[in-house]
């Protein structure tokens, strides 16, 4: 946070009203320094359009992300991952293959042939010293056979045992912090450009979060030249959102820092 946060809140200040006035006094209290909410920017898959589109712009802005890497994929280009993460930025367990199909797999199979070992191939390149997050391939929740309960449940026992503190889903609005401390294996997330490449979901996601003081948790994957297929998003949209977060006065952070704050200001030992 440090010298980059407060440089956008000077920002902000230079930009009075952006996001309306009146809503500070209904909100709840209580990020850093004063910010109106939190925003973590989520890459999923390990793509190397991330390196090479998404982190030039991150760098300029001065923020830091997380990245959700499957071993699949990461392994071509590790060093540029590791140096990613030199950098402040997080890597965390998007599962060795990115398996969707769930529910064919033991609970035992699953947890060792991905999220274990995944979870060891990370700590082998990137230390074991991480935050251990988690981002639910395909946005299943669901391990296994049975009610929707039980393979739920299933998959949490599995995260847990690997000590995951937070994993993030797909769908949802901004995250009430009570509630990311509560639930934090269900955390909500937003793909800003699934229906197509325009910025304004985008911009409508971070103001309600903003009027809310949530946790805004964005998810993206190709970072191309042009928006080809759901999921996708084009550099010029992708950087004109970052820009507008840089120009917020929220708390831009990894997903496992926000979660830390998250957990220790609002769980329930706090
Ligand atoms: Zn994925």
């Amino acid at each position: 946070m440090g010298e980059t946060h407060i440089s956008r809140r000077t920002l902000f200040a230079a930009m009075a009203g952006l996001a309306g006035a009146g809503s500070a006094a209904a909100q709840p209290q209580g990020w850093p320094d004063g910010a109106r909410g939190a925003v973590s920017l989520t890459y999923d898959d390990g793509l190397n359009s991330q390196l090479d589109n998404a982190v030039p712009e991150l760098k300029r802005l001065g923020l830091k992300a997380t990245f959700f890497l499957t071993e699949d994929n990461a392994h071509w280009r590790l060093s540029d991952w590791e140096a990613l993460a030199r950098d402040g930025n997080e890597v965390a367990n998007h599962t060795m293959s990115h398996p969707c199909a769930l529910s064919g797999y033991s609970t035992t199979r699953f947890a060792a042939a991905e999220v274990h070992r995944m979870e060891g191939y990370l700590d082998a390149h990137f230390g074991s010293d991480r935050e251990r997050t988690f981002a639910y391939p395909c946005g299943y929740l669901g391990l296994g056979h049975g009610r929707r309960h039980a393979r739920y449940a299933r998959y949490r026992r599995v995260l847990e045992r690997d000590g995951v503190v937070a994993a993030r889903t797909t769908a949802g609005g901004p995250n009430r912090p009570e509630m990311a401390a509560a639930d934090p294996l269900h955390l909500h997330a937003f793909e800003p450009t699934y229906e197509g490449d325009t910025v304004a979901p985008a911009l409508r996601y971070l103001t309600e979060t903003v009027a809310r003081g949530g946790w805004a948790i964005l998810v993206f994957h190709e970072v191309a030249p042009q928006w080809l297929h759901e999921g996708d998003v084009s550099v010029a949209t992708h950087n004109r959102i970052l820009e507008h977060i840089a120009a917020l006065d929220v708390w831009c952070a990894p997903m496992g820092q926000v979660f830390g704050y998250v957990a220790h200001r609002w769980g329930r030992a706090a």
